[in-house]
């Protein structure tokens, strides 16, 4: 009995023994494997900050394209006819604006009907001011060289975007500044006048913090003669077209697009036939464009449209407080 109860004892030792070990290695593969997942893990996560690093990089050097990436330009596009293309501002929001501005406004139409501004002049000497809306954005730099280049002096009608670096060398670099209020949200603009004066007041402290310069130039997002605005507040553009030249404001609406209102990248050959269409005889010119996200065009159709008027004899100026203004009726 001794025997075999000794017998039996360090058989049960020997099974514990084993026991141990088996769970052992079990514990310690475990672990290695654990540890194996962690680094895993750790792979995944570094080689996720490497493609987001390039990604970044991606981003930012898509946002200054060279004139190479650009895209070409395409002939078989249809044409938008010029009432239409003189009838658009832009819904196009600036991608890093603080606050987004409206993106389904609908369409706005706008008279066509000439003012009484556009009488000609006894000189007979023919103007016209370049315009861009909605900047500054990562387009600006590129609209400043070509407008550097060729001499010429434009008017960049402003919102509150994240690109206020280019605000300084707008100004510095001798075009005008106007306001196109802050958020480019019809909503909030249109809401009643109060709105509109506040978002005016912001956008002009945003450009004295950035220039020095107290602008009393503005355009109405969406123009004055705007529909969009009916279904906000009715009768708000012909209350605020009074409104804010009794404060002080000269508002400047247009008479020539080049149509990049549209779609994004409208091809710069298209933007310059929309110019022509409606150069005409008009002693005046005021021509809106854009200077946003999707607008590489108008930065690239800009040589062509410069050349245009130059051979068409107009003279270049920037819009003043002491501009006889191009300004359209209001549609509410
Ligand atoms: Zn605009």
């Amino acid at each position: 009995m001794r025997g075999s109860l000794k017998t039996n004892l360090r058989a049960a030792a020997t099974a514990a023994i084993l026991f141990s070990l088996v769970m052992l290695t079990f514990f310690v593969e475990n672990m290695s494997e654990n540890k194996k997942t962690v680094d895993a893990y750790a792979q995944i996560s570094s080689e996720a900050q490497v493609s987001e690093a390039v990604a970044q990089t991606v981003i930012s050097s898509m946002e200054i394209p060279s004139a190479e990436s650009m895209p070409e330009t395409s002939k078989d596009v249809p044409a938008v006819s010029s009432a239409q293309s003189s009838s658009q501002e832009s819904k196009q929001e600036p991608s890093k604006a603080p606050e987004k501005p409206v993106s389904s406004a609908p369409p706005e139409t706008k008279s066509t009907e000439p003012s009484k501004s556009e009488s000609p002049k006894a000189d007979g000497k023919k103007t016209v001011y370049l315009t861009f809306d909605d900047g500054p954005s990562p387009v600006t730099p590129r609209v400043l060289e070509v407008l550097k280049k060729y001499e010429v002096k434009a008017t960049f009608f402003v919102i509150g975007t994240s690109y206020t670096q280019h605000l300084k060398q707008i100004t510095e670099e001798g075009h005008a500044i106007g306001l196109h209020s802050y958020t480019h949200n019809y909503e909030r603009c249109y809401k009643d006048e109060a709105a509109f004066i506040e978002e005016t007041k912001k956008i002009s402290d945003l450009v004295k913090q950035h220039t020095g310069i107290e602008s009393k130039l503005i355009r109405f997002p969406g123009g004055t003669s705007n529909k969009v605005s009916k279904k906000i507040n009715k009768g708000i553009m012909t209350r605020l077209s009074k409104t804010m030249t009794e404060l002080g404001y000269v508002y400047f609406d247009w008479n020539c697009s080049n149509g990049d209102a549209e779609r994004k990248n409208v091809p710069a050959s298209e933007l310059l036939s929309n110019i022509k269409k409606q150069t005409g005889e008009k002693q005046e010119i005021t021509v809106l464009m854009h200077d946003g996200y999707g607008k590489w065009t108008t930065a690239e159709a800009l040589p062509s449209i410069i050349e245009h008027f130059k051979e068409k004899g107009y003279a270049f100026d920037i819009l003043t407080t002491e501009t006889k203004p191009y300004q359209a009726k209001p549609a509410n």
